[in-house]
């Protein structure tokens, strides 16, 4: 069986670079699921179609194919076979990807898709429901939390540094919005798994928190 690292945690509490972080440290491959629900959104929005139109959303799945090429430099994300890793980083598909991911049968889509890709190799994947709902079985579980503010400050900073003009207080009113419907929404919303370790990021740099992680992961095999 393959060995399943799963991090979860709202918007800007560093998972996706911890995660990928941590992979390269550990020699296996990241999956980042938010770029998934990210492309289902891009074809959503150039297609007119409500990402909160839960029923629409599920037709579109059907008719739409979704690809991530896994490797040690980074994942790249295909829509329909094309690549669009760079295009879902805009605060219109984060909107777009909350909403769409409330619809229940998008989810159980994306949930199948992300499981046979961790059945495959030793993973370790970042998302919002990894620990509850697609690997409750995973051998280890964080979950990262940090204030709305500092999160909001990273994500501010990450946009800029990529060239996407924004307002801090914008981005810190999208997150809220954001957690707010991933948190509560119906289906398999954010929370941190029973079993998981919370790790608060605020203090720590990115280095850190993958040296925790790698601590308790190593430090439990040396057991
Ligand atoms: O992680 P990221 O910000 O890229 O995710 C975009 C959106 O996709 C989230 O706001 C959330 O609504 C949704 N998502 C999810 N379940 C996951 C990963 C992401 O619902 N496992």
């Amino acid at each position: 069986m393959a060995l399943t690292i799963a991090i979860d945690g709202p918007v800007g509490a560093g998972k996706s670079t911890v995660a990928k972080a941590l992979a390269e440290a550990l020699g296996i491959l990241h999956l980042d699921t938010g770029a998934m629900y990210r492309a289902l959104a891009l074809k959503a929005l150039r297609e007119g179609i409500d990402p909160r139109d839960a029923d629409a959303s599920e037709k579109l799945c059907d008719r739409t194919r979704l690809d991530v090429k896994l490797s040690g430099g980074g994942q790249r994300t295909y829509l329909d076979g094309a690549d669009v890793t760079d295009e879902i980083r805009t605060p219109q598909v984060s909107a777009a990807a909350s909403a769409i991911s409330m619809a229940r049968g998008v989810r159980a889509h994306m949930v199948s898709l992300q499981r046979r890709y961790a059945a495959e190799s030793d993973m370790v994947l970042d998302g919002r429901d990894i620990g509850t709902r697609v690997l409750p079985g995973a051998a280890y579980k964080f979950f990262l939390t940090a204030p709305a503010e500092v999160r909001a400050g990273r994500r501010y900073d990450e946009l800029r540094a990529n060239g996407v003009p924004c307002a801090y207080e914008r981005v810190l009113e999208d997150l809220i919005a954001r957690d707010a419907q991933d948190s509560g929404r119906e289906v398999d919303p954010l929370r941190r798994a029973d079993d998981a370790i919370e790790i608060d990021t605020t203090a720590l740099s990115q280095g850190a928190v993958v040296a925790a992680l790698t601590r308790a992961i190593k430090g439990d095999a040396d057991k």
